[in-house]
């Protein structure tokens, strides 16, 4: 990226110089198709998962659209007259609820089920989704940003029409993501203008994010292997805090998880009370989802699980690197349960 931001050349001219910006921007796409198995002009480059999402959710020409209760705000906000499909109390589409909506009203549909929740981890049936979606005619979308690069993704496995991914989320730049589309179904067009990304996405190509996000795809691609020690270090962790406070809620925790993912709650303090705790330990955590941080509501992802408001505040999403280390563990541990300590503390004062 940092030698492509040195160079000259709009990827849509015909000089030299904009030869040489198309060939990386087709080179980064066919790392990106390859990712998740399709092929390259299946791939719209778009500025993250959040455009995809939108372009999808919110120009839909289908009169029905049904989205998870956990899905991301960028899903949620995009189709404000969805129908929700409600979760199971570990956190998983509930897929008796979604063929009942379907049977119920025969008008064409869109459906939308993320492929792993991003503040839970729970990984969702897309697939049977898919084959319930299809047997009703309809369209399905996948936000598969937390899934990419975690687990392998096949997007034509799952028999799905739409999928969304974002670069920052698998090591790339912030800024760039990707819409994938099966072949045959037209994509909507959310930014007009010139005839970049063959008309489906004005706007010059941001070469550099885009190499960035091929780069990191490739990288990705080859890099799943690490995820089995991240599981492993993530169940160490749990099995730690659990040893020590054995009725810890942990969201999801008996549902399929990306290995990187563990929503915990500590009852008795407060999700950003805990947040200063960690930081002040040097460790880096969110509450609820970190693109919404700030928002003083519980998380609409707990919510959809049952869990009660008091309880949801207390949750904190820990989410691990790929090169995650028992060193590291180790701190978190210590750092949770000193906080768990003084919280009871002070309900014992209180
Ligand atoms: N979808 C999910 C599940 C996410 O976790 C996020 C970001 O955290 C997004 C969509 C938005 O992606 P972007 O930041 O690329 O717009």
């Amino acid at each position: 990226m940092m030698e492509i931001l040195g160079q000259v050349g709009n990827a849509s001219s015909i000089h030299a110089f904009g030869r040489a910006a198309r060939r990386i921007v087709e080179d980064a796409r066919e790392r990106v198709a390859a990712l998740v198995g399709v092929s390259s002009p299946q791939v719209v480059f778009t500025s993250g998962a959040t455009e995809a999402n939108n372009t999808v959710l919110a120009l839909t020409d289908r009169p029905r659209v049904l989205v998870s209760a956990i899905e991301h705000d960028s899903v949620l906000a995009a189709a404000p007259d969805a129908e929700i499909v409600p979760v199971t109390p570990e956190g998983l589409v509930d897929l008796a609820a979604l063929e009942a909506m379907l049977d119920a009203d025969n008008r064409p549909s869109l459906v939308a089920v993320m492929l792993a929740n991003n503040e839970i981890g729970t990984l969702q049936p897309v697939a049977e989704v898919a084959a319930i979606a299809k047997r009703h005619g309809a369209l399905v979308h996948c936000d598969a940003v937390q899934a990419t690069g975690k687990i392998p993704v096949d997007f034509v496995a799952l028999d799905i029409d739409f999928m969304s991914l974002s670069a920052h989320k698998l090591g790339g730049p912030q800024g760039n993501g990707a819409l994938i589309v099966r072949e045959g179904v037209p994509v909507p067009t959310l930014i007009r203008g010139g005839g970049q990304e063959k008309r489906r996405r004005a706007g010059t190509e941001n070469v550099a994010g885009i190499a960035g996000f091929g780069a990191a795809a490739e990288a990705a691609a080859a890099g799943l292997g690490a995820y089995n020690r991240v599981a492993v270090l993530r169940d160490a962790l749990e099995s730690r805090i659990r040893a020590a406070f054995p009725e810890t809620p942990i969201f999801g925790g008996c549902a399929p998880r990306i290995a990187n993912t563990s929503c915990i709650a500590m009852p008795g303090m407060s999700a950003e009370t805990q947040l200063m705790g960690f930081d002040l330990a040097g460790i880096a955590v969110s509450s609820g989802s970190a693109c919404s941080s700030g928002k003083v509501a519980a998380s609409h992802v707990l919510a959809a699980l049952g869990v009660g408001r008091d309880l949801a505040k207390s949750a904190v999403r820990v989410s691990l690197g790929w090169d995650a280390d028992e060193g590291q563990i180790e701190r978190f541990v210590e750092t949770w349960i000193t906080l768990r300590q003084k919280a009871e503390r002070r309900t014992a004062v209180a």
